[in-house]
């Protein structure tokens, strides 16, 4: 008999197990990778590396681990982060409760025991107390329905699913389906191996220069100096790590000004650029002011005119889909052996034997590489059949798009957590910093119910619909909904166009949470 079944052990689910353990509760974690790290064991591909800080994406709950640990980059690759993971796992002996290879396809909430119970694709069944979602917001990878791909004599990989030994493009030719982060990331890499690299393009996307480089050693120093402080800072930033914010509107400021705010910002590199003004989320016309001067560096760094118009974004505004970090991307498109297919005015008619077909012309490749992102925030969940009480199913409770309260718990799903689920700032976050606060809120409130001999605890109605309701209205002030971003569900036919992740920023939503817990769980039914 557990107190709690976790599912998935990325560092939301590794942390969750650590948390119980140190409340002396049990808890058994499925993950269905053969290994630990979640996003960072699953995308190997070239190129792959956080594009939030080092010194920012990682644990902050141990001192010394934060204090040990050595980044060698600014901006860590995938190895060394599921290096860190795997630390994470031994040095907190975290294996012994962790069962890899292993599926969780069903959890049902029996009313007559109030417990879960939780059946695998390995045919386990346990029943615990409470059930942790630490699915990932990005972890159900997405593969386009092309006609045709089966017949494909090549070999085709997904982004999000890449061969653990690697793969070596010397001497391909080679088609990258998709130009979102991961694509970004790969295609300066891949490029620099294949024969001939042709890159698929529907939308294009804003991306910023990463200015990675090696961890300044001065400046690990300075951080790991005041860890304690430059945490407390980012958890109560707005996306979760401290980056130089305006108050001002863009618009309130000479051109010439506004231009040497964002060359500084674009030396700089990184995400930190959406905060050179305050509105740059918020109005249309202050974000042409940025989007602007990205489209003048798309032109000035590539070389044919008419390469760098279909590279430039010109349909959603700047920030509105995720911002990219780069090394080398705009530029790899002056490469002879680089070609980029727009497939916004032709789109991909059939994948055939030899290649991809679109306005009529055939592709060769003996290589394909689907960069198309993932189900995100609602997927991994949802392929999970989830039932509540009365075998409330939760596919059902959101064929409208999802609603919970707080983003972390659901109506009618007694004792169900979700860790950075839709609803909370997760995705438009550093999300360790998101996942923290989570599990922290999470074994909080576990303990609370057992300090109080209480054996659930569930969302209201009311509070749900009104916290759903807040963060839709706070997404619609914002120019995010503009743009038809898988924040919105778009990247997925048929899923509802809503925009899942909670725009309040960081600070606040911790705070918020912090209240509904002081209020003895305000817009909970304990019983
Ligand atoms: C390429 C890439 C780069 C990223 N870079 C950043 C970044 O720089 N900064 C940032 O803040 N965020 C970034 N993210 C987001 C990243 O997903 C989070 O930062 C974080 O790693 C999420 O951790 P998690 O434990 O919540 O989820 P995940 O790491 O996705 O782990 C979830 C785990 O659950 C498992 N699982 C899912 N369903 C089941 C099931 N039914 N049964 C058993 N196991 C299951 C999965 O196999 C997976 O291992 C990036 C994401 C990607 C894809």
């Amino acid at each position: 008999m557990l107190d709690a079944v976790i599912v998935g052990a990325g560092f939301a689910g590794m942390y969750m197990l650590h948390k119980l353990r140190a409340l002396g509760l049990t808890a058994r974690v499925f993950e269905a990778g053969t290994g630990v790290g979640g996003t960072w064991y699953w995308n190997r591909y070239p190129g792959a590396r956080c594009d939030v800080e080092s010194m920012d994406y990682s644990y902050s709950f141990s001192d010394e681990l934060q204090q040990e640990w050595r980044w060698t980059e600014r901006y860590a690759a995938q190895p060394e982060i599921l290096k860190y993971a795997n630390h994470v796992a031994d040095r907190f002996d975290l294996r012994r409760d962790i069962q890899l290879e292993t599926r969780v396809t069903r959890a049902v909430f029996d009313e007559t025991t109030s417990r879960w119970d939780v059946e695998t694709d390995r045919g386990d069944r346990v029943s615990a107390r409470f059930c942790v979602m630490a699915t990932g917001c990005l972890s159900d990878a997405q593969v386009p329905d092309f006609e045709g791909l089966d017949s494909f004599e090549g070999t085709w990989y997904h982004t999000g699913r890449w061969p653990h030994q690697g793969v070596d493009f010397t001497g391909r030719r080679v088609g990258v389906i998709g130009t979102g982060s991961s694509a970004i990331q790969s295609i300066p890499i891949i490029a620099k191996q294949a024969r001939h690299l042709y890159v698929f393009q529907r939308t294009p996307n804003y991306s910023m220069p990463a200015q990675n480089a090696p961890l300044d050693a001065e400046y690990e120093r300075r951080v790991k100096a005041a860890y304690a402080d430059f945490r407390r800072q980012a958890r109560e930033s707005r996306v979760g790590f401290v980056t130089e914010r305006s108050g001002d509107s863009a618009l309130a400021v000479p051109a010439a000004e506004r231009e040497r705010e964002y060359e500084k910002r674009w030396s700089r590199g990184g995400l930190g650029f959406s905060a050179a003004y305050a509105d740059l989320l918020m109005s249309k016309d202050a974000n042409d002011t940025a989007a602007d001067f990205f489209r003048a560096k798309i032109r000035a760094i590539v070389r044919d005119p008419a390469v760098a118009d279909l590279l430039c974004p010109t349909s959603y505004p700047l920030g509105t889909k995720r911002l990219c970090v780069d090394t080398g991307y705009y530029a790899t498109f002056n490469l002879d052996n680089v070609t980029l297919v727009d497939v916004r005015k032709q789109p991909i008619e059939v994948i055939t034997p030899k290649g991809v077909r679109t306005g009529g012309v055939e592709y060769a490749v003996d290589d394909l590489v689907f960069a198309t992102g993932f189900d995100a925030m609602t997927g991994a969940l949802l392929n999970i059949d989830i039932r509540g009480r009365g075998g409330r199913r939760l596919d059902a409770e959101w064929a409208g798009g999802p609603r919970t309260y707080l983003g972390l718990t659901v109506e009618g799903f007694p004792n169900l957590f979700l860790i950075t689920g839709p609803g909370s700032p997760s995705v438009l976050s550093n999300m360790i910093v998101s996942i923290e606060q989570h599990v922290d809120w999470i074994a909080d409130c576990m303990s609370h119910l057992r300090a109080r001999d209480l054996a659930t605890i569930e969302a209201t109605l009311e509070a749900q619909e009104a916290w759903v309701q807040h963060v839709n209205e706070v997404g619609h002030m914002t120019l995010y909904p503009l743009a038809p971003s898988w924040y919105m569900g778009a990247n997925i036919p048929g899923k509802p166009r809503v925009f899942m992740p909670y725009i309040g920023g960081v600070g606040v939503y911790r705070q918020k949470c912090d209240e509904v817990a002081a209020k003895d769980y305000e817009g909970f039914a304990l019983r």
